[in-house]
């Protein structure tokens, strides 16, 4: 046995009627496209066939921490009492403190400025709606903020995060869906268990990256439809990631892909998904 059993999953994102067939896609988001960047046909077994994996007790540990976070955030910033979410977990408390500490200016609300966590966006674009939620907004009169904060270890590579769907699509949505020129916008990642303090990598924008962006995002979204007509028509499942990739020694599907150890010189022993494939819980 060199691969997990997969479990039916309930799936927000497709509806599918009594004899299982695609009905138009709503919602997408960043780690969708991420995956369907990654690997189409992963994309497929999770989104559209509906197949869910198992993750490790030490990954729900980290999805669950990562969550009450957030949630912690978000309760600070509407002014809501967070002492019941702190006094068990000094932890928590730790880093929360942690950041303010370190980024007082973001965290400390000033005047003529609208602020907003958990602020959520969605953008039509060839039929699909591109959602994002932001972790906090802060518009002034000349420029936006995005913020995240981020509960992993912070990136050796800028590099990895500047190609992050999530960077681009956070800051093309927010292009297209506001007044604000694309030279006025900026992402920042706050990664909150750095040591000795959190650390930042901020992004800014401009009309060329913003087109870039468009173009990638057109050319994605025209084969995922493509892609999704042919399963839906004639069955022929999305396209695998090359071998080449080294991207199957870790996944979950390798059996379902024919994708195995007597086909991979270098599986790993370790059978579960990565972290990155799971999607971020929205509040
Ligand atoms: S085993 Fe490989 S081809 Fe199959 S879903 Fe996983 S990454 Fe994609």
């Amino acid at each position: 046995m060199t691969g997990v059993s997969v479990f039916p999953l309930t799936n927000p994102y497709f509806s599918m009627n009594a004899e299982t067939a695609l009905l138009p896609l709503t919602r997408l988001s960043q780690g969708q496209l991420n995956l369907l960047e990654t690997c189409p046909r992963k994309f497929q077994h999770i989104y559209i066939d509906q197949l869910g994996v198992p993750i490790s007790p030490e990954q729900q540990e980290r999805v669950t921490w990562g969550s009450r976070f957030h949630l912690l955030m978000q309760q600070r910033e509407i002014g809501l009492p967070v002492d019941s979410l702190v006094e068990e977990d000094a932890q928590l408390q730790h880093y929360v403190t942690a950041l303010v500490n370190a980024a007082p200016e973001i965290l400390t609300p000033a005047p003529q400025t609208f602020r907003e966590s958990e602020h959520c966006r969605t953008l039509n674009f060839q039929s699909f709606l591109l959602t994002v939620i932001y972790d906090l907004l802060i518009e002034d009169e000349n420029s936006a903020q995005i913020l995240d904060w981020k509960t992993y270890p912070q990136p050796k590579d800028r590099q990895w995060l500047a190609k992050d769907w999530q960077t681009r699509l956070y800051l093309y949505v927010m292009a297209e869906t506001s007044d604000y020129a694309p030279e006025q916008l900026s992402m920042s990642y706050w990664f909150v268990k750095s040591n000795p303090q959190p650390q930042s990598l901020k992004f800014t924008y401009n009309v060329l990256q913003h087109e870039k962006t468009r173009q990638d995002l057109t050319t994605l979204l025209a084969q995922l439809t493509g892609w999704l007509q042919r399963y839906q028509c004639d069955r022929i499942p999305f396209p695998q990631v090359a071998e080449s990739r080294n991207r199957c020694h870790d996944c979950s599907f390798g059996v379902r892909c024919q994708r195995t150890s007597e086909s991979l010189p270098s599986r790993s022993k370790n059978l579960l998904p990565n972290l990155a494939d799971i999607q971020e819980v929205s509040l």
